[in-house]
Formats: structure tokens, sequence, C-alpha cells
């Protein structure tokens, strides 16, 4: 089961891994983009730290939708909204659960998933971060409903984001700022895409791995 200080894990997790890989985001975004991908990233994911650390939740709702809520506010780009959404999402299909077991969890990323698809209204194949999140959702699904053991299928939602974030390089963009550069944003890996496979890849704290 998946606790309110599990969540918590998984978010603090993926600050460490915004801060470690702050350069690498802004170096991105620089190539297709506005150089600021990584401090817009390490500020927000900073806040929902310093957030998360003085509070007590009552339900994971209340954390989730929490961490939306700061990331709503400090990470400013298109960016914020989206991730911010997620948060909101994933907080309401949690709300009034003290623990959930991984199929809940799939159930609320799927709900926070469609939220950034809805609201920047990427598809995969955009050059954006639901390439991404959308095959790390579909494997996360999957494998939840092979039963293999937890670690083993949020292992497999992080290679979906890998493999997803990779195949952003050869793309043209059709959404956001690089879109603007045309077939010029070819040849670049998308900076959300690589912060998206970033958070999946941190929910592996979610099975104490
Ligand atoms: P900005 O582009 O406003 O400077 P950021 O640099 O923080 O914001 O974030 C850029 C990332 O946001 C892109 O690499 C892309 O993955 C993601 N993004 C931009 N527009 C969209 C959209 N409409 N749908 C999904 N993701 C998007
Ligand atoms: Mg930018």
């Amino acid at each position: 089961m998946i606790s309110r200080e599990a969540a918590k894990r998984w978010l603090f997790s993926f600050a460490e891994a915004i801060a470690a890989e702050r350069e690498l985001l802004t170096r991105l975004d620089a190539d297709i983009g506005d150089a600021d991908h990584g401090s817009n990233m390490d500020r927000g994911l900073k806040a929902v730290v310093d957030k998360l650390s003085q509070s007590e939740f009552p339900d994971l709702g209340g954390l989730l939708t929490t961490a939306g809520k700061v990331l709503i506010s400090t990470v400013g780009g298109a960016s914020g909204p989206l991730y911010g959404s997620l948060f909101l999402q994933m907080g309401l299909a949690t709300a009034g659960k003290l623990e959930m077991s991984l199929d809940v969890f799939a159930a609320a990323l799927r709900k926070g998933v469609e939220a950034v698809v809805r609201l920047g209204k990427a598809k995969v194949g955009d050059k954006t971060m639901v390439d991404a999140l959308w095959p790390a959702l579909e494997a996360l699904e999957a494998a939840v409903a092979s039963g293999v053991p937890d670690k083993e299928a949020l292992l497999r939602a992080a290679e979906a984001a890998q493999a997803g974030m990779a195949s952003t390089i050869p793309l043209v963009a059709r959404k956001g700022r690089a879109s603007y550069l045309g077939v010029r944003s070819a040849g670049h890996q998308d900076p959300g895409a690589t912060s998206s496979h970033l958070l999946v890849r941190s929910a592996l704290t979610l099975a104490g791995a």
C-alpha cells in the first residue's frame, strides 16, 4: 500500500531528480525553447518540498492537491499549469484515502495524465511531456493488470517513460514553444518529456525502492 509518507517521498525524490538535472533541462529548453524549464521546475519542486515538509495532511488527496496548487503558483511557463493539473486531478481521485494500492495510484495517474492532455491538447507524437507520460501510464496499467509486483510494475512504467522521452528526439514539435521552430525542432529531446521521465522514475520510491 502507498501511504501519505510514501507519496511525500515520491515528490521529494522528484524534487531531488529535478535539482540534479536542472542544467540538462535548461540546456534542452535552450535548444528548442527559452531555456527556463530547469529553473521553472526546480523553483516549483523546491516550493513543493517546503510546503509538504511543513504540513500534515488528513488524506492523500489533500497532499497531492496541495502539490498541484504549489506547482501552478510557482512553476510558470506552459509546464506549470500542466504539471499542476496532473497533481490536482490525482488529488481529486484520491480524496479521503489514507493509503492506496498501486491500481488506485494508476487510476489516479490516468486522471492526471488525461488532465494534461485536455489542457494542453497534445497527442503522443507532438513532442511534449505527453510522449513520456502516456506510454508510462499504459505500461503501468498493463503491468498492474498482469499482477506483477509493484516494484516491477513501476520499473516498466519508468522504462516506458524513458523510451517515450527518447522518442521525442526526431520529432517535429506541434505544441508549445518548440513548435514555433517547425522542422528545426527535430533532432532535440523535449525538455518536458525529460522532466516527465524523472517524475515517473521517481515513483519507484512508492515501492520502497
Ligand atoms: P515554456 O515553454 O512556457 O517556457 P517550460 O519551458 O517550463 O515552459 O516547459 C516546456 C515544456 O512544456 C515542453 O518541453 C513540453 O514538454 C511542455 N509543453 C508545452 N506545451 C505543451 C502542451 N500544449 N501540451 C503538453 N505539454 C506541453
Ligand atoms: Mg521554456
